[in-house]
C-alpha cells in the first residue's frame, strides 16, 4: 500500500547503505561506452543482486526437477522450494499462499483473468462461475493511462462477450479524472482494471477511492501492481482488491516469472485459462476435472528456478525494508522531477500532478526526438527508456508520440540522477534545441 504517512516517517537509505547495496549487483560495476553504467531503466526491468543470481543457479545445480510430478527425491525437494517461493511472495503482498498463481509475467496474469471471465461467459465453469459471466449491457472500466497490457486484454474481452469498455479519461496534466472514474463505475460495471502506479507518470493513483466505488456497485477490481510492488509496501488485502498482478523482472527477479493474486473465493469459481498437464485431477478422452486453485491456473511444466529466484528477490527487498526503499526512491524522484522541471525546453509528463510518486519521470525535450535523447545519454553510459512505454493513449492525450523515461530503484544514487539532468541539458546544447 502506498501509505505516504508511513513512508514519510521512515529513515531513507543512507548513501553508505546504498553503496553497500550496489556492491550486491555485479552489473552496476560494469562500464558502457567507456563510462560507468548509470542504470536508470529499472521501470522497464530491474537488475539482479547476487542473492537472486545465486538462488537460480543453486536450484539449477542441485535441485532441478519438474514440480508436482514424479516421486523421486529431487522432484519432491523442487516442489517444496517452489511452494516455499509461493509462500514468500504471498507474504510479500499480504495474501495467502493459495491466492498466488505463477504466470510468466504481468501481461499473462491479466490475460488469465480476462480469458477466464471470457470462458465463464461461454458457460464454462458451470453454475458456480455464472456470476462471472459478461454479456451485452455489462461494462468493463479501465483508464486512459494504462500500460497496453492492462488495456488490450479488456478490449478483447469486450469484443468476445459483447460487453462495453469504458475508459476513464485523464485531465490535461495527465492525472486520472477521479470524478469521471466514480461516475463511470456504476451498476453495469463488472470489472475495473486500473494501474496502481503509472509507468509513464510515476504517480500513485488514488486506488482506494476507486475500490470503494467498485465495492458499492459490486464490481471486481484488478490492480496492475507492476510499478508499485517493486517500489512501495503493497498489501492487497488492505487495498481490498480482487486481483493484483506483478512481474518478477521489475522487482529484482528474473524474467519469465510473474504472478496473479486472486481472492480465494474468486479463483475457486473461475474456469481455467490455459489447459493441459498438471492442472487436472481426472481426464478421459472427452472430459477433464480440474484441480483447485492455484494449480488449476498453472498448466504445463512450471518455471521453478525463476520462482525460487523471485522469492530470493522478495527476501532481499524485505530485509532492506519496503518503506525505506520507498522513501529512498521518493527522494530521488523529487530530485529528478525538480531537476528536469528546471531545464528550459523540458516538459515532464504529469509533472504538475499533486500525488505521491515513485522515482520515475518521463519527459519531452522540445525539438529533440526521444530516441536522440536516449542515444545521447547512452553515449555517456546512461540507460533510460525511450518511446511510448506501451502507453500510446496516455501519450496521445498529452499531445506527444514518445518520451524519455528515467526510473530509479533502491540501488540508484543521487549522482546518477544528476548525470541524467546534466546529460539532458547537454543534449539540448548539442542538438541546438535551446530556445
Ligand atoms: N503494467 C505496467 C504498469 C508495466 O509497467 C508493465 C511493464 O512495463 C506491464 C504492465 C507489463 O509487464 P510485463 O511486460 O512484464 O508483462
Amino acid at each position: 500500500m502506498s501509505d505516504s504517512t508511513v513512508i514519510d516517517s521512515v529513515v531513507p537509505l543512507s548513501e553508505a547503505e546504498v553503496r553497500r547495496i550496489r556492491d550486491d549487483f555485479p552489473i552496476l560495476a560494469t562500464a558502457v561506452n567507456g563510462h560507468p553504467l548509470a542504470y536508470l531503466d529499472s521501470g522497464a526491468t530491474s537488475q539482479r543482486p547476487r542473492a537472486v543470481l545465486d538462488a537460480e543457479r543453486a536450484f539449477a545445480t542441485t535441485l532441478n526437477a519438474a514440480v508436482h510430478r514424479g516421486a523421486h527425491t529431487l522432484a519432491a525437494e523442487a516442489t517444496e522450494v517452489f511452494e516455499d517461493a509461493r509462500r514468500s511472495l504471498a507474504r510479500f503482498v499480504g495474501a495467502d499462499e493459495d491466492e498466488i498463481v505463477w504466470t510468466s509475467n504481468a501481461t499473462e496474469a491479466i490475460n488469465l483473468v480476462a480469458y477466464s471471465l471470457s470462458n465463464a461467459s461461454l458457460g464454462r465453469g458451470g453454475a458456480a462461475a455464472a456470476r462471472l459471466r459478461l454479456g451485452e449491457g455489462d461494462e468493463i472500466v479501465t483508464t486512459e493511462m494504462e500500460h497496453h497490457a492492462n488495456l488490450i486484454p479488456w478490449q478483447e474481452l469486450a469484443a468476445r462477450t459483447g460487453a462495453t469498455l469504458r475508459v476513464v479519461p485523464l485531465d490535461d496534466e495527465g492525472a486520472l479524472r477521479l470524478d469521471e472514474a466514480l461516475r463511470l463505475i456504476g451498476d453495469r460495471t463488472r470489472i475495473v482494471a486500473v494501474t496502481h502506479v503509472s509507468n509513464v507518470l510515476g504517480v500513485v493513483n488514488p486506488v482506494e477511492q476507486i475500490v470503494a466505488r467498485a465495492r458499492e456497485v459490486g464490481a471486481l477490481v484488478l490492480l496492475d501492481a507492476c510499478q508499485s510492488a517493486p517500489h512501495l509496501p503493497l498489501d492487497v488485502r488492505a487495498l481490498d482488491v480482487d486481483f493484483a498482478v506483478l512481474s518478477g523482472h521489475k522487482m529484482l527477479g528474473p524474467s519469465g516469472i510473474g504472478a496473479l493474486y486472486g481472492r480465494r473465493d474468486l479463483l475457486e469459481i473461475m474456469p481455467p485459462f490455459l489447459t493441459g498437464g498438471s492442472m487436472i485431477t481426472t481426464v478421459t478422452t472427452t472430459t477433464a476435472e480440474y484441480m483447485p486453485p492455484p494449480q488449476r491456473f498453472e498448466a504445463g511444466t512450471q518455471r521453478v528456478s525463476q520462482a525460487v529466484a523471485l522469492a530470493a528477490a522478495v527476501d532481499y527487498l524485505t530485509e532492506i525494508g519496503m518503506p525505506r526503499i520507498a522513501a529512498h526512491e521518493a527522494a530521488l524522484g523529487s530530485r529528478l522531477l525538480d531537476g528536469l522541471r528546471a531545464i528550459d525546453g523540458v516538459r515532464v509528463l504529469g509533472g504538475g500532478i499533486a500525488l505521491p510518486r515513485v522515482g520515475l519521470a518521463s519527459f519531452d525535450v522540445a525539438g529533440i526526438h526521444s530516441h536522440d535523447v536516449g542515444q545521447f545519454l547512452d553515449d555517456r553510459g546512461i540507460a533510460v527508456r525511450v518511446g511510448h512505454h506501451c502507453a500510446q493513449p496516455l501519450h496521445r492525450r498529452l499531445g506527444v508520440t514518445s518520451s524519455t523515461r528515467a526510473s530509479t530503484y533502491l540501488y540508484t544514487i543521487e549522482a546518477e540522477v544528476d548525470a541524467v539532468l546534466d546529460g539532458v541539458a547537454a543534449a539540448i546544447d548539442f542538438f541546438g534545441a535551446r530556445a
